[in-house]
Order: structure tokens, then C-alpha cells, then sequence
């Protein structure tokens, strides 16, 4: 093999590297993983505010539950003491009074319970409706992350063996042409040779002068002059 030739080989299987590196970081599912994302972090904003503004209310109607549930009881006991009682008139009174008041704490208490009943409502409600619309965005997300995960073992494998055949194709290369190429690859990265293509560079595709053109068609068999703009060794 000319070092030419293996000089390109090396740099396809960089470039080759390159892409499935470049697959592996911007897979489609990823691009979807991450507007779910945003949606779920504006619908947990949305939950924790409904969930405040619920909490207060719901506590609250749970008081006035228990609150109207305690009086009732004051009022039923009332009722057996009264109607079981053989107390004399003015103690009768009295409890008669006392069944009254209880009563019409109880008639407020229910009323109070009611009306918070009414407010809380509307404000469950909005907490289960956002809840129901995270649920198959929480979903997809974990399908995504099972399905990226997969994808980017399997690229890695793909990686390991592209980076093994690189390894080889790297040793077909004398050490001094070798050393020139890693450090036009490590500065400008993708590989460290490109390819002149109607006149551009195909690593950095910009163009090169009419002069450079020159040289680069004159140049001595194994010289691999860079390009002038990224430096990547122009092959033949
Ligand atoms: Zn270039």
C-alpha cells in the first residue's frame, strides 16, 4: 500500500469515527427526550403552584369537616341527655339552651364546610388535570431513555471496533507522516488529512488560492503540503 493510500485510509476511518461519535451525541430521540423534557419541567411548575394553591383550601374544608362532625355529635348527645334527663325545669332550660347554640354553630359550621367544599373542588381539579397531562409525556420519557441508551451501546461497540481497525490503519503509517497527521487531527479534529474538491479543502471547505492550487497539483510524491486554511495534510 503507498502511503498515500494509506495515508486516505486512515483518514476515512477518522472520518468514519467522527460520524458515528457525531450520531451517538445528536440522535433524534434525543432531541425529543429534551422537549419532553421542558414540557414536564413547565407542567411540575404548573403542579406545584396548583398544589399551593389547593393546599390551604383542603386543609381548611377538612377543619370545617371535622369541626361540623364534632358539633354534630355535641348536639346528638344533647339530645339523649335531654330526652332521657328527669332534671327539673331550670336545669331542662339550660340544656335546651345549650342544644340551641350548638345547633346553629352547627348550622354555620356546615354551611362553612360547604362553601369550602365548592372552592376546593375546582382546585382538585386542576391538580388531577395536569397530573393526567404529565402522564404520558413521564411515559415517553422513560420509553426514550430505554430506547437511547440501546442506540448509544450499540454505537459504542461500532466505536470500539472502528477505533481498533483505526489502530491498524495508524501503524500502516511511517512515525514522522503519522506524527504530522495526529497533530493537524488533534488541532483542528474530524481527521488530519482532507481531500481537495473542485479546488476546496473537504476538511474546512474553504478554497484554496489559485496558487495554492499550483503547489498543491506540483507537490513531490509523499510531501502532503497542509491546507493552508486548517492545516489538514492535502492528499494527492
Ligand atoms: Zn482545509
Amino acid at each position: 500500500m503507498s502511503e498515500t493510500d494509506a495515508l486516505r485510509a486512515l483518514m476515512e476511518a477518522d472520518r468514519w469515527i467522527d460520524r458515528v461519535g457525531s450520531q451517538r451525541s445528536h440522535l433524534p430521540e434525543m432531541a425529543e427526550l429534551s422537549t419532553i423534557e421542558v414540557e414536564l419541567r413547565s407542567l411540575l411548575k404548573a403542579l406545584q403552584e396548583a398544589q399551593a394553591a389547593q393546599a390551604p383550601v383542603r386543609t381548611a374544608y377538612e377543619d370545617a369537616q371535622s369541626e361540623a362532625a364534632r358539633l354534630a355529635k355535641r348536639a346528638g348527645d344533647l339530645e339523649r341527655t335531654l330526652s332521657a334527663s328527669t332534671a327539673n325545669a331550670r336545669e331542662l332550660t339550660a340544656l335546651q339552651n345549650e342544644l340551641d347554640h350548638v345547633r346553629e354553630l352547627l348550622g354555620r359550621s356546615e354551611d362553612r364546610e360547604l362553601e369550602l367544599l365548592l372552592a376546593v373542588e375546582p382546585l382538585d381539579e386542576v391538580v388531577s388535570s395536569i397530573k393526567a397531562q404529565a402522564q404520558p409525556a413521564v411515559a415517553r420519557r422513560t420509553e426514550l431513555q430505554g430506547v437511547i441508551a440501546e442506540l448509544q451501546a450499540t454505537l459504542d461497540e461500532e466505536l470500539v471496533s472502528l477505533r481498533r481497525a483505526r489502530r491498524e490503519r495508524a501503524a500502516a503509517l511511517s512515525p514522522e507522516l503519522l506524527a504530522r497527521y495526529d497533530a493537524a487531527l488533534v488541532r483542528v479534529g474530524t481527521s488530519g488529512a482532507a481531500q481537495v474538491d473542485a479546488g476546496r479543502c473537504d476538511g474546512c471547505r474553504i478554497a484554496l488560492s489559485p496558487l495554492d492550487v499550483d503547489r498543491w497539483k506540483s507537490q513531490m510524491a509523499g510531501t502532503f503540503m497542509p491546507c493552508p486554511e486548517c492545516g489538514r495534510l492535502l492528499l494527492p
